[in-house]
């Protein structure tokens, strides 16, 4: 089997390892790796979404942290404090250095990202084939309003450094509109048996990945089912930003309303407007909202997608690997 997943980073990556927990060894898993996170610091290209899949499914990730490098160090960062050279609110330790260093040394010498992501794999073993979204530059910013003023400002230092405590007023994926998909990625989708989109953000993750023109209408015109889970329970993301963003995007924070602004496949296949009136293609076949949202459950039916209520909380692996199961199940059960 054939399996697709749309990943960004610490909930893409905890899930994708189990899937990988359930999956049989001749299945495929083709990761599609978020890049809008990426950064350039001190002259390196950081992905921060592409490591953190890369790390966690390689066995070299931070566990508590979620993402960097397990036993880490951070003389770099004091060196660079010493000279006075920021920002310091950026957290890079000198093993997660080397990684940068790598890739940047690559990109100069004319590599595409998605080579210079297959070489990195190659230490890495991740078990999945990790495909960027994009090889062009794809870059995140978030509009604020503060005591500076109005301005757009790259999304990691809304997150890193500010933790989201100013409203998004806008999401922009700058360079999305003009960037193509990564080789492979639209060939993986058409081929895919399932395609799954993990409890990843909606908005800065999946989001970005579904704005590289012509990713959305892939997944939109798939073959296979397409399956979704909810990063949201109760009202409220597990980890991270996402209500703030989505607020930016005028979506509800509920497991449903995600949904909805995914849409559905099926109202779409029953004819009317597809991408018409200037909407977007419907994604999803089937949601999977936690047991605590088992009253989302009728709202997501209604709008033809097929809603199914389990834990989905990634407690550990064996409750990560039984959310892939339903997963798969839930794709078994709307494929047509
Ligand atoms: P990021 O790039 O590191 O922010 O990671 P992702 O975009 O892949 O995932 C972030 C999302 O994962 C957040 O919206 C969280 O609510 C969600 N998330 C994290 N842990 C869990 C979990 O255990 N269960 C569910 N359902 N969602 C989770
Ligand atoms: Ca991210």
């Amino acid at each position: 089997m054939r399996i697709v997943a749309l990943a960004g980073g610490i909930g893409g990556a905890r899930f994708l390892r189990g899937l990988k927990d359930v999956v049989s060894p001749e299945d495929e898993i083709t990761v599609i790796g978020n890049t809008g996170d990426d950064i350039h610091l001190f002259g390196l290209k950081v992905c921060p979404d592409l490591d953190t899949v890369m790390y966690t499914l390689g066995g070299g990730i931070h566990e508590e942290q979620g993402w960097g490098r397990a036993d880490e160090t951070w003389s770099i960062k004091a060196e660079m404090k010493e000279y006075g050279v920021g920002p310091e609110w950026f957290g890079l330790g000198d093993r997660d250095f080397a990684t940068h260093l790598v890739r940047s040394q690559m990109l100069t010498a004319g590599y595409s990202l998605s080579q210079v992501t297959e070489a990195l794999c190659v230490r890495w073993q991740p078990g999945v084939r990790l495909l960027p979204m994009s090889d062009d530059r794809v870059e995140t910013h978030v509009r604020i309003t503060d005591a500076d003023g109005t301005r757009a400002i790259h999304f990691q230092e809304y997150w890193v450094r500010l933790h989201a405590a100013v409203d998004a007023e806008a999401i922009i994926p700058v360079g999305a509109d003009t960037a193509k998909p990564a080789p492979g990625v639209l060939e993986a989708i058409a081929a895919a048996d399932v395609i799954l989109l993990p409890p990843s953000n909606p908005v800065v993750s999946i989001g970005t990945i579904l704005a590289v023109p012509g990713i959305r209408q892939a997944v939109s015109q798939a073959s296979a089912p397409v399956v979704g889970l909810s990063p949201i329970i109760g009202g409220a993301p597990v980890r991270g930003m996402a209500d703030k963003v989505l607020a930016a995007v005028g979506v509800e924070a509920t497991a449903d309303a995600v949904a909805l602004n995914y849409g559905g496949r099926a109202a779409q296949r029953a004819g009317s407007d597809e991408g018409g009136a200037g909407r977007a293609a419907g994604l999803l076949d089937g949601w999977l909202v936690d047991t605590a949202d088992q009253d989302a459950v009728a709202a997501v039916e209604a709008a033809g997608i097929r809603c199914r209520a389990v834990p989905l909380l990634m407690t550990d692996a064996e409750a990560t690997a039984a959310m892939a199961r339903a997963a798969l199940e839930l794709a078994e059960q709307v494929r047509v």
